[in-house]
């Protein structure tokens, strides 16, 4: 019943993956170099450089791991933590409470700082749980909720959390390449990307980056990351020239996604084309526009602090809301997201992410749901 040769082109308005540029599926389709060929490590060094750009930080260990967003969040996680840490994960979300269980397989004692689905952290709750939790050594938070579409501040958090000796760590999966994040000057200690999302690269790597303190942590861990594949001290031998230390060569660990690096480059390099500060410009505009849309079809967002990239509004009593994406997807190729966790049945996701964000698909899915919701 499908065509399974030739995939369709959908306008992809969900929570993830977004459309990718032609430029960027070319980049794709370049012939395969081995992993340790000379010209293919200039590729992931220039690929590591524009990910510090697009990170706005100047730490050195800040490569594509090879995996999606999820591999990020695990990276991070087996590289930090210790059995017996005690950790603050901020959880109002699904991806806050999945870091907590990602955490929590790693050994550490997670303290859920928990607020109502669709709200945020507030620098006085952080403060109240580091008072609380003494021994805490990372706090993590989200800074783009994707299931619930709310935005957490990270700025003035560093702050708290240094005070106590703590690490703070970062999601950045929704956020990076769509709203302002400053890696250095908000004091973020590790923190991990995906591709899929304001980046408008298919899926399949995770940016990750590490400042000195993190590093630090790892250098003085006691026992090692229970995961082989995601050990930093062994991926940096191979990611960076002699380790980030001087001299050395390239130490092959795993056989790098080649042709994802070629990609990942490419939707980088149209991003500082179009200029971090216009592209984050223009997702607020995407996003207003849209809003003001939906809010005159009687339709309400459901967080306070709304994303820019992904747009969370209740579904109206009565609508059928399976039909209604069906009907978005088979008439008008339009895909958008479900509600998810508890939010399933209640929500929808409208994303406005990287190649997406743009006046047309903002104006052609308001034409589509006002047909559909007639
Ligand atoms: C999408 C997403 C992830 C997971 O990324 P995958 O690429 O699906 O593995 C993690 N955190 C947030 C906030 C996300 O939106």
């Amino acid at each position: 019943m499908f065509n399974t040769q030739f995939p369709a082109e959908r306008i992809l308005m969900g929570p993830g993956p977004s459309p990718v540029p032609a430029r960027v599926l070319r980049a794709l389709g370049a012939p395969t170099l081995g992993h340790l060929d000379p010209q293919y490590l200039a590729i992931m060094d220039e690929t590591c450089e524009l990910l510090r750009q697009v990170f706005q930080t100047r730490n050195l260990l800040t490569f594509p791991v090879s995996g999606t967003g999820m591999a990020g969040m695990e990276c991070v996680a087996v590289n930090l933590l210790e059995p017996g840490d005690e950790v603050i994960v901020g959880v109002n979300g699904v991806f806050g409470a999945r870091m907590k269980d990602v955490m929590e397989r790693c050994g550490a004692t997670v303290h859920a700082l928990e607020v109502p689905w669709g709200d945020i952290f507030s620098l006085e709750q952080i403060t109240a749980a580091l008072d609380q939790f003494p021994k805490t050594k990372v706090v993590a938070l989200v800074h783009a909720e994707t299931s619930t579409g709310a935005l957490q501040l990270l700025e003035g958090v560093a702050e708290l959390v240094h005070g106590r000796g703590a690490l703070f760590v970062v999601d950045a999966v929704t956020s990076l390449g769509g709203h302002t994040l400053l890696v250095d000057d908000w004091g973020i200690d590790a923190i991990y990307s995906g591709t899929q999302k304001c980046l408008s690269c298919p899926p399949g790597l995770s940016p990750v980056s590490f400042g000195a303190r993190a590093l630090a942590r790892m250098d003085a861990r006691k026992t090692k990351p229970q995961s082989w594949y995601l050990d930093v001290s062994l991926l940096r031998k191979y990611y960076l020239a002699g380790g980030g230390n001087s001299g050395g060569g390239r130490v092959y660990h795993h056989t790098a996604p080649i042709n994802m690096t070629y990609a990942l480059r490419e939707a980088l390099a149209i991003v500082l084309e179009e200029g971090l500060d216009a592209r984050i410009a223009r997702h607020e505009q995407m996003y207003r526009r849209l809003r003001t849309g939906l809010e005159a079809m009687g339709l309400s967002y459901i967080p306070k602090h709304s994303l820019h990239t992904l747009n969370c509004i209740g579904i109206p009593a009565g609508t059928d809301d399976a039909k209604v994406r069906r009907r978005l997807l088979e008439e008008y190729g339009i895909e958008i997201g479900a509600g998810l966790g508890v939010m399933a049945g209640k929500a929808w996701r409208i994303g406005l992410m990287g190649h997406g964000s743009t006046i047309r698909n903002v104006d052609l899915v308001l034409t589509a749901l006002r047909e559909i919701l007639k």
